[in-house]
């Protein structure tokens, strides 16, 4: 193994006793610690939000004189020590969760690769959910002290920026990403040239250099194509998040399968376990295969080891969404492989060849991935059985419940979602050392000794400071000059901090159904305007740019938003991003979701709700299914499915329209005489903060992941080298 050396490329002017500033910064634990984020932050807190919540931005433009007078702050030194100490102790732990529960497999790597990681809003390298989840991921990987090691890219532009005009029509603004403003470790070799990968498309090599990203204890490598080694086109493989180019796209997954490998094997790994996150990376398993045939196995020698050791999670539940591509690409791009594997053609491409609706065949990402796998799941438990039912063909002498794809429900990692003065309350109820139990469910029941007045008087500040959020960025947009007070009204001017407040903000898709409490303008009308018991919906969300039907959903959506009868009690936030998804979650009272069943894989943001109390009411999909007992959120309809889309549609409106009309409507508006608090809504949202947070946070899912799948994964390859030495 050749040398490695690793360097912060980023140089700050910082005084000797608070230098490690810089270190601090080049490791997202700040991000999921609010006591080190308010450390940062209060050096000049004006400066923090101009600089978009960026450490490393943030430091570089610190006033001198700031700095000189902090070293000088007995208080603020005496706070830096502090988690400083902690930061140390956390990156060299004495013992974690893995090491206690699993002290032999310290050395059993695992490789999670994914298409994006959402691990924070200064880092635009997520899209969605999907990136969010990936992101949680690696930061409760790291916190439970799993091996684990990221692989993604690191791309040119950050997923779109998004502003709606005065008609409500969608423009999506690229953001050039600036690495020097990110908190990447760069990575040379001895000879101190940037450690690079190379992969073979048709008729040419490409390269991408290599970085690291601290996650924690856990490393992200990230790979990047915009280097001179390639020619120009090639530099743009890495320029975007889902591009619809297909010939891009299958080229972006050859470098995220093929090079992703590649990259680990650079920089020293040998995982025993890979992990694909959804079958954007599964030419990995093709890689892996080669690689096993070129050391002397046979193909179906090593297609056995390689499905022992891979985990696949599948996160579609219709085929449509699905990625694939048309056989000729494949063979445009394969065709060397196939001799290499030992295989023709056709036995290459039946490894994931489907049929299409109209007759066509291609070759499918998720079956590559399902059929090189021996360790499958879906994301929640009627996901699970969709994904079942969707792949029963690639299993057709089994009966669909015996589809081998089991599930593990999504979740959340619960201190990048929760609010501070939240996290203050639960170390004083639940125990200083609450962090370390949270999915443990009979320590949430402590969650009763919270005085009502005290959690009451938390969920009005964080409703306060999300009023605040939408004036500032209102007034900004303002003052900026490039709005119409139509827009200054529809960004939440005229809300009010103390009214019951709904919160819809989600990935625009037709089948969300954002346009479903639409249904009866009258009556959504009325619930509204209601002088004594008013209520108010903030939307947010984007919308792939090239899906129209979403974009005119917006547009449906921000006409209603824009009709001054409901008095700017309606209200779209434009750019959606994890910070806004953090005020959101936090600061609104109920979060909906409505989607059309059973299209919800599992859903993550009512999770992040539910953690800081806010009460879910939703369609009983995904997560959903599995979470409401009865008292701690409500269902919009049953779990009855319609064929008919217009009825089931209409059933869903009434249905939510009386539930908010009779119960949540009442429920927070009646105060308990003895001390003016809206009782039974607190008690619900104990119910709710007591019931979801352990089951939905990634601690529960994390090791459901390790005891479930990785585990047997690495059993099931220990039998095999034991078989070799036999
Ligand atoms: C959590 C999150 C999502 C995913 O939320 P869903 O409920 O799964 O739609 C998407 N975008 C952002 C910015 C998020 O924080």
């Amino acid at each position: 193994m050749e040398k490695i050396i690793r360097e912060i490329p980023n140089t700050f002017d910082l005084p000797y006793r608070i230098k490690k500033l810089a270190d601090l910064a080049h490791n997202l634990w700040w991000a999921w610690n609010p006591e080190a984020a308010r450390m940062i932050k209060e050096i000049d807190p004006l400066l923090w939000e101009r600089s978009h919540h960026n450490p490393v931005v943030f430091l570089r433009s610190v006033d001198p004189a700031t700095y000189e007078t902090l070293i000088k702050d007995r208080y603020f030194l005496g706070r830096y020590d502090r988690i400083m100490r902690e930061f140390n102790a956390y990156m060299k732990p004495v013992d974690t969760w893995f090491s206690r529960a699993y002290p032999n497999l310290l050395d059993d790597e695992i490789a999670y690769f994914s298409f994006e990681y959402g691990l924070h809003e200064s880092l635009m390298v997520y899209a969605g959910g999907l990136g969010v989840l990936s992101g949680d991921h690696l930061k409760e990987s790291s916190d439970l002290g799993m091996p684990l090691v990221g692989v993604g890219f690191l791309y040119t532009y950050g997923y779109f920026s998004q502003r709606i005009t005065e008609d409500g029509w969608q423009e999506a603004r690229n953001v050039q990403i600036v690495y020097d403003d990110l908190p990447l470790i760069a990575l040379y070799d001895e000879n101190r040239e940037p450690i690079k990968i190379s992969v073979e498309l048709p008729g040419r090599t490409v390269y991408a250099r290599l970085y690291e990203l601290n996650v924690g204890r856990v490393k992200l490598v990230l790979m990047q194509t915009n280097i001179p080694e390639n020619n120009p086109n090639d530099r743009q493989l890495t320029d975007r998040l889902y591009t619809s180019d297909p010939e891009l796209r299958i080229s972006q997954e050859i470098l995220l399968g093929i090079g992703g490998f590649r990259a680990l094997k650079a920089l020293g790994h040998n995982p025993s376990i890979y992990h694909m996150n959804e079958g954007h990376s599964a030419f990995l398993t093709l890689e892996r295969t080669r690689e096993l045939v070129r050391q002397g196995k046979t193909f179906d020698e090593a297609i056995d080891l390689v499905k022992r050791s891979s985990v696949f999670t599948t996160h579609t539940p219709v085929p449509a969404g699905n990625d694939e591509f048309p056989i000729w690409m494949v063979e445009k791009y394969f065709a060397n492989l196939w001799p290499q594997l030992g295989l023709n053609r056709e036995q290459f491409m039946d490894i994931a060849r489907i049929k299409q609706d109209w007759g066509g065949e291609a070759f499918s990402m998720p079956k590559l991935a399902l059929k090189l796998s021996n360790f499958r799941n879906g994301v929640s438990k009627i996901h699970g059985q969709v994904s079942k039912q969707m792949w029963h063909e690639l299993w057709p002498d089994k009966p669909v419940d015996e589809v081998p794809i089991t599930y593990i429900t999504n979740g959340v990692h619960t201190r990048t979602w929760l609010a501070r003065r939240l996290a203050i309350l639960y170390r004083r109820y639940l125990g200083a050392d609450w962090y370390d139990h949270i999915d443990d469910e009979e320590m949430w029941q402590r969650v009763d000794l919270i005085p009502d007045a005290d959690l009451w008087r938390v969920r009005r500040h964080l409703k306060r400071k999300l009023v605040a959020y939408m004036v500032n960025r209102a007034r900004d947009a303002w003052q900026a000059g490039s709005v119409h007070p139509v827009q200054t009204v529809a960004s939440g001017v005229l809300l009010d901090p103390y009214a019951l407040t709904i919160g819809f903000a989600r990935r625009f898709a037709t089948y969300k159904r954002a346009n479903l409490v639409l249904t009866d303008v009258d009556r959504l009308l009325r619930i509204v305007t209601n002088p004594r018991k008013p209520v108010q919906i903030v939307f947010a969300g984007k919308a792939h740019p090239s899906d129209e039907p979403a974009k005119l959903l917006i547009q449906e959506v921000y006409r209603h938003v824009k009709d001054a009868r409901f008095g700017g009690r309606l209200v779209f936030l434009d750019d959606y991003d994890m910070d806004m998804a953090r005020y959101l979650v936090q600061g609104v009272d109920v979060w909906l979701n409505t989607p059309r069943r059973p299209r919800e894989a599992s859903g993550t943001s009512g999770q992040k709700a539910a953690l800081n109390g806010t009460l879910n009411f939703s369609v009983l999909d995904g997560w959903w299914a599995e979470g409401y007992n009865g008292a701690n959120g409500w269902a919009i309809g049953d779990s009855t499915v319609s064929d008919n889309q217009d009825e089931q549609d209409k059933a869903d409106a009434e249905s939510l329209y009386d539930t908010l009309e009779n119960e949540i409507v009442p429920l927070y508006y009646t105060m308990r005489s003895a001390d003016g608090l809206p009782g039974d809504w607190i008690e619900r949202m104990k119910e709710s903060i007591k019931t979801l947070t352990p089951r939905f946070s990634t601690t529960r899912m994390v090791k459901q992941y390790m005891n479930e799948l990785y585990l047997p994964a690495i059993q099931s390859m220990e039998k095999e080298s034991v078989q070799e030495k036999a």
